[in-house]
């Protein structure tokens, strides 16, 4: 066997998978059609939650120097500031968003493989694959037009929205597209009077308008244009974009020097399985967003995060890898369909064109964005915090009083530790204070945890945390009965059994 993974597509899911794999000491190979890396800005946003997943990667540092901090959002509606959310309150050592070009996102990602000795193999196609049950046999036609057969134990299809991997194998597929066309242009922007580190969006009685900061003087412009008889919109002209610019935005902003002017058409997506045999699904192969929402490429990365550890584990067959592989689907795809849902409402609200349901939009909009909590809750949504896995069968029982978080929730960070899952194995972190009861536990289970207890948050309780930094179980401080019980439903087999 060749290697034991095969990551098809080098885009941001796939290097980030490849990555994770590769720390975790999996044999993974990774290919690209493409020749050379895209240069297009495209996704601009890392949420704090990515952020805190790729502290734990160990590179979140070199994103952040890289990036450019967002500290807030406004909308404006009718020339009236109606909502700010400000991210400074997001609980995380990451309290911001960070702009920062696709195009360096890869490139920081794919500088993070290589440190592992892993290249990616550019020029290479996947054309078609077999996977007998055992194992998945690729046929890959490198460079040159020589082709490859490899066996792998699995595959990862982060081979985009067009993928090869999803059609071979014939997902189930409901994907809409929307109706209204949309115009983005990265451009600079002269007499924007606003702070730097703001978003700007405004509902436009004609339309939706965003203002986005990505560098000194550089701005991200993405507006809605109504409905066309194309289903791919033309790229826009910089006039285009000036005139948007001058019917919706603040007065006398002048664009120039295009970076990059596109035109799309929303399309959303969730198939309807991530994964078939040993075949998994990751990033925009198996989700598409709304480009406007933020999410995708946070999402993909996120895919692959969660499902790097559960193969590196499964590998190692301290548990039943089986069920591990299950849960990828059962916790990723629900999230997906969440954050798709939310990010169409949003889009149908900022877009809606009646004029009653426009003041009705903005008069309740401001009511609610002037609620603290409301406030809050969308910067958590927003950053993806607040994100959970509360029905994965990968979890243990909630009874709903347990404070920090709950089983499914991720364990918040503090800043300055170590995060979990960081290093070269995946193991489960306990939270609890030391006395016979955990130290005995630490000993049965040396292979899937942390050899050193964390600090409980809270006396009454204690936290068993996955690889991926979400809480597996949690018991009352002495009842460690219950993360026997959890790694009993994992499959783990106590220390004694594996000597
Ligand atoms: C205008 C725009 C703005 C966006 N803004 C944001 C944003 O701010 N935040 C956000 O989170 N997301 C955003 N997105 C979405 C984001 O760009 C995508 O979600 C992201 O690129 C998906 O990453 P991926 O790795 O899944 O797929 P891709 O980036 O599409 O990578 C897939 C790769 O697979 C390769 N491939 C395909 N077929 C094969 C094959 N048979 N063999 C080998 N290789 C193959 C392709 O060449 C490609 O390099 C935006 C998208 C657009 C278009």
């Amino acid at each position: 066997m060749g290697a034991d993974v095969l990551v098809v597509g080098a885009g941001p899911a796939g290097l980030t998978a490849a990555a994770e794999l590769a720390r975790y000491g999996v044999a993974v190979r990774i290919i690209e059609k493409n020749r050379q890396r895209g240069a297009h800005s495209r996704a601009l946003f890392l949420w704090s939650r990515t952020l805190e997943l790729l502290d734990r990667a160990g590179i979140g540092g070199q994103f952040v120097a890289a990036g450019h901090q967002v500290r807030a959002a406004n909308i404006i509606a009718e020339q009236k500031l109606i909502g700010r959310i400000d991210f400074s309150n997001i609980a995380s050592p990451h309290p911001y968003a960070l702009m920062l070009p696709q195009a360096q996102t890869e490139a920081l990602l794919e500088a993070h493989l290589n440190s592992f000795g892993v290249q990616v193999e550019r020029g290479a196609k996947l054309d078609f694959f077999l996977d007998d049950g055992g194992t998945v046999k690729s046929v890959i036609v490198c460079a040159g037009g020589k082709r490859e057969t490899l066996e792998t134990r699995w595959m990862i299809g982060c081979d985009g929205a067009r993928s090869t991997v999803r059609d071979e194998l014939e997902f189930s597929d409901q994907t809409q597209t929307g109706s209204h066309d949309w115009v983005l242009a990265d451009v600079a922007l002269s007499g924007f009077d606003a702070p730097a580190d703001e978003l700007f969006s405004y509902w436009h009685e004609d339309g939706f308008l965003a203002i986005f900061p990505i560098a000194e003087g550089k701005y991200r412009i993405i507006a809605d244009t109504g409905t066309s008889e194309s289903a791919n919109p033309a790229e826009p002209s910089l006039l285009a974009v000036q005139n948007l610019l001058d019917e919706r935005g603040p007065a006398r902003l002048v664009a120039s020097e295009p970076i990059w002017l596109a035109g799309f058409r929303v399309r959303e997506r969730n198939v309807g399985q991530y994964r078939r045999g040993g075949v998994f699904l990751a990033g925009d192969a198996a989700h598409l967003h709304n480009p406007a929402g933020a999410q995708g490429m946070n999402m993909g990365m996120h895919d692959a995060f969660d499902l790097a550890w559960k193969m590196a584990l499964a590998l190692t067959g301290a548990c039943d890898g089986e069920a591990l592989l299950e849960s990828y689907d059962a916790e990723r795809r629900p999230v997906a369909d969440h954050v798709i849902g939310n990010v169409h409402r949003l889009t149908a609200l900022s877009t809606m064109k009646n004029a009653a349901a426009q003041r009705a939009r903005n008069l309740l909009g401001g009511f609610l964005l002037g609620l603290a909590p409301a406030r809050r809750a969308a910067a958590a949504e927003a950053s993806e915090i607040a994100l959970a896995y509360r029905n994965s069968p990968m979890i243990g029982p909630d009874d709903g009083s347990f404070p920090i978080a709950t089983p499914g929730e991720r364990m918040p960070p503090v800043k300055g530790q170590v995060p979990v899952g960081a290093g070269e194995r995946p193991r489960f972190a306990l939270f609890a204070e030391a006395n016979e009861a955990t130290t005995r536990f630490l000993q049965d289970f040396a292979e899937l945890l942390e050899p050193e207890l964390r600090p409980a948050p809270a006396a009454s309780c204690m936290w068993l945390v996955r690889p991926d930094g979400y809480v597996a179980a949690v018991g009352l401080t002495g009842d460690i009965r219950v993360f026997y019980r959890y790694f009993e439903k994992l499959g783990a087999k106590e220390e004694a059994a594996l000597l």
